[in-house]
């Protein structure tokens, strides 16, 4: 079913919108650049500056910038001033702690402040920041922090224990644990510190060095089909883009109340749950909570939420639920509604009409592009299945991939005009652009060809310049708005005695997006299939956590192969939908090396 476009009227809108309909004309990076301050004196460009200290320092000093909700009804506002002391003495901390610039600062945490205070505390000092996701297991968490030489680790005292000391032999370079659960009093389990005790003592000033803005700030782990996980990097520079977007793409106002539902383990919690909201002076709610319906819509109501910014699945899940109930969101605040991370359905931008009263503003972007590239903004008219069009300063095209990739033979790409299907491509040059993954610059080199970064993505652009999402070109898997390569969770499976060879894909589920299924053949000598599934199902979330973890594992007998011996995701996956199996010589991209 096609759903009409949504069209806004002036009038209907609280606030003029940041980005005009008509778009910018004569924008540039250099106009978005002159909307930050920069480091005094011409030092440079330091995400943290822009983010807290710029605000501390002027009328802002005293606005909440950080209103945090605890899981059992704690509360804690943390404001402007508040923010840039206490970052300022974990910047102080890590020095005192011996390490250097450059040196990376892992965070394994929930949604607490020590994470917000360690995120902005490690740009401060110019170490590069890596968060993880909490729901990780051991196993994703130790080949991050392995590839990405994690120095420090700020984490709680049970994930310490669940899931960093048993690896700590194997990696070397990580010299300190902070524990943001132990009180300054407490003794701290042996190889630890207490986050708090190391902070308390530490100057509430600090003075930030000249910051190159190529100078890297934030490593953020995505996966793709094959290899291990890979590190993108990106730079303070990066800094103008989560501006200008959250501008352009959010609306952000200064007197806006903000919730970002991402966690910080992913790009987007760290990018638009971070660092983007503070860049804007606003206020910016954090809910330690994981999703529920009824406290959700309290927080949006009670807290006086008025841009709100979340993910496909939860939209999925509150609609499950059947909208709030009559009165729930009465005299509401909210007024911009965004989501991203996975397609949304026209069906939930319409959902959000009728129960919130606003449509559902889907945008697009990925780890490697470090903010939004696309999105439906506040005035433009909003077609319902389509991720909107590209933001000022971005240009995005879908080209054409030939049967051995997106190039002709002339080695310029095939811009391909509306309605066809293609790969969707962006121009590099945004401030946000990845500058690398960590140690492996052959990957990077494959991410561009012909003048054009290629996003991974299938797409299509229509004649006004909508781009609407086909699916992924390759194997990933988007479950929840999380993106799992396959090859990890296969490799873990297959660490298990039992298991002779593993198959996973993404099962599409109606409100997950995807879950991760694995097909696996055991070993001759192992137990019958009931009990197999069962402890392959323990085993596969103990090792590598409920966020990466297969949901479904299916025992065969044998995995298709291609003659060269790879396994062919792509035959399982439409066995799977009980499609036509077509022409195998299109399922090459989605085999194991
Ligand atoms: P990540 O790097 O984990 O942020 O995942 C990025 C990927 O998520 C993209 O390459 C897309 O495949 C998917 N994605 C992000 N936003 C959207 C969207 N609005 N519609 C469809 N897919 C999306």
């Amino acid at each position: 079913m096609t759903y009409p476009t949504i069209h806004k009227d002036p009038a209907d809108l609280r606030v003029t919108p940041n980005l005009p309909a008509a778009g910018w004309p004569g924008f540039s990076w250099a106009v978005a650049r002159s909307w930050l301050d920069g480091l005094p004196d011409g030092a440079g460009l330091n995400i943290a500056h822009e983010a807290v200290d710029r605000h501390a320092a002027g009328p802002r000093a005293g606005h909440v910038a950080l209103r945090w909700l605890g899981r059992h009804g704690e509360r804690l506002d943390l404001t402007y001033a508040d923010l840039a002391r206490r970052t300022s003495a974990f910047a102080h901390a890590l020095e005192r702690l011996g390490t250097a610039p450059g040196d990376s600062v892992f965070a394994l945490s929930g949604r607490v402040p020590a994470l917000y205070v360690a995120a902005i505390g490690t740009l401060k000092a110019r170490r590069v920041f890596c968060p993880l996701f909490s729901a990780f297991g051991p196993e994703p968490v130790r080949q991050r922090m392995a590839i990405g030489e994690a120095t420090v680790l700020v984490t709680t005292r049970t994930a310490y224990e669940r899931k960093v000391a048993a690896l700590r032999d194997g990696l070397p370079r990580l010299r300190h644990v902070l524990l943001t659960d132990v009180p300054a009093d407490a003794a701290p389990p042996e190889g630890t510190l207490s986050f708090a005790a190391l902070v308390a003592g530490e100057a509430q000033e600090y003075a930030i060095a000249p910051t190159d803005p190529e100078t890297p700030a934030l490593l953020h782990f995505t996966s793709g089909t094959t290899g291990t996980p890979k590190g993108a990097v990106h730079v303070h520079e990066a800094v103008v883009m989560h501006h200008a977007s959250a501008r352009f793409a959010l609306d952000l106002h200064p007197e806006d109340v903000y919730w970002c539902t991402a966690d910080p383990g992913w790009v987007t919690g760290t990018s638009y749950g971070i660092v983007a909201p503070l860049t804007h002076g606003v206020t910016s709610i954090v809910d330690e909570a994981d999703f529920d319906a009824e406290r959700w819509y309290a927080t949006l109501r009670e807290e006086r939420v008025s841009v709100w910014y979340t993910a496909p699945t939860a939209i999925r899940r509150l609609m499950r639920l059947g909208g709030p109930a009559q009165g729930a969101l009465a005299a509401p605040a909210l007024r911009f509604v965004a989501s991203v991370g996975e397609p949304l359905n026209p069906e939930a931008v319409v959902w959000g009409q009728d129960a919130l009263g606003l449509p559902v503003h889907d945008n697009w972007w990925q780890t490697e592009t470090g903010g939004i590239m696309i999105a439906n903004t506040a005035a433009a008219d909003v077609r319902p299945g389509s991720m909107g069009r590209p933001l000022p300063g971005v240009e995005a095209a879908v080209l054409r991939r030939g049967p051995d990739g997106v190039l002709l033979a002339d080695g310029r790409a095939e811009v391909l005009g509306p309605g066809v299907g293609g790969e969707l491509a962006l121009r590099p040059g945004w401030p946000s652009m990845f500058r690398g993954y960590l140690h492996a610059e052959e990957r990077y080199r494959r991410c561009f060809a012909g003048g054009w970064y290629l996003t991974g993505d299938l797409a299509s652009r229509d004649e006004d310049g909508y781009f609407w999402f086909l699916g992924r070109a390759d194997d990933v898997i988007k479950s929840s708005g999380h993106l799992i390569g396959p090859f990890e969770v296969e490799s873990t499976l297959m660490e298990h005695p039992a298991v002779a060879e593993a198959g996973v894909i993404g099962k599409p589920d109606p409100v997950a997006c995807e879950i991760v299924k694995a097909f696996v053949v055991a070993r001759p000598d192992a137990a019958g299939d009931g009990g197999l599934t069962r402890e392959l199902l323990g085993f596969g979330r103990a090792r590598l956590g409920a966020a990466v973890a297969p949901r479904e594992i299916e025992i065969v007998t044998e995995l298709p192969h291609t003659r060269s011996g790879k396994i062919m995701r792509r035959l399982l996956r439409a066995r799977e939908l009980g499609l036509p199996v077509g022409d195998l010589s299109t399922l090459e991209g989605g085999e194991i090396p």
